[in-house]
């Protein structure tokens, strides 16, 4: 993992002063670290029976959509607000700064072709004050899906998003820093 970090670029100041912004486009422009990063996402949920991999826009689809590939599963996106078609099923959640809405099809995961009580496996790109990932896992039950777990790149120890989400459901993060 030592080698997928040095693949993140640290941009200071961005987007706004105080914020240190994780860079992932080094990671994703590598193609042997990028193989190995979706690899190691993918890992822990060799045995995890899953019906959809559902990853939270934007850069949650790159991440999310190579692990439906590697773990032979759909996938679902969770979209931001104004995005989809209505009917839509949406939630309002914090971020640091203000606030923002994660939506899907109102139809729910039926609409994206797949069971009631789907058991499906969450995505992100970076794990911050939590309030994105645990918007997405309540939007997803809501839904009627099962969130059997969440998997994410960069975990920011320092914001301690971990304390937001459940403790029953497994989340797993490659590289905390
Ligand atoms: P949170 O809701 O945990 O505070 O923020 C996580 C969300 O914001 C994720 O969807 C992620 O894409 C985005 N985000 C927050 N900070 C960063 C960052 O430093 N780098 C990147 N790439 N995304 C970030």
């Amino acid at each position: 993992m030592n080698s997928l970090r040095t693949l993140i670029r640290d941009v200071p100041n961005f987007p706004r002063p105080g914020v240190v912004f994780k860079d992932i486009g080094p990671l994703l422009a590598d193609p042997t670290g990028f193989t190995a990063c979706i690899t190691a996402l993918a890992a822990p949920w060799r045995d995890v029976p899953i019906d959809a991999v559902c990853g939270i826009e934007s850069r949650g689809f790159i991440f999310g959509a190579a692990m439906a590939l590697a773990m032979k599963t759909g996938f679902v996106p969770l979209r931001k607000v104004g995005k989809l078609p209505p009917p839509t099923l949406g939630i309002d959640y914090d971020l640091e700064y203000g606030s923002a809405r994660l939506e899907i099809s109102s139809g729910g995961l039926g609409a994206q072709g797949l069971p009631a009580g789907a058991r499906v496996l969450l995505v992100d790109d970076v794990l911050a004050t939590g309030g994105t990932l645990d918007a997405g896992r309540r939007l997803l039950e809501q839904a009627g899906a099962q969130v059997v777990g969440a998997g994410v790149v960069i975990e920011i120890d320092g914001l301690r998003g971990r304390m937001r989400w459940p403790e029953a459901i497994p989340l797993r993060t490659l590289l905390r820093c």
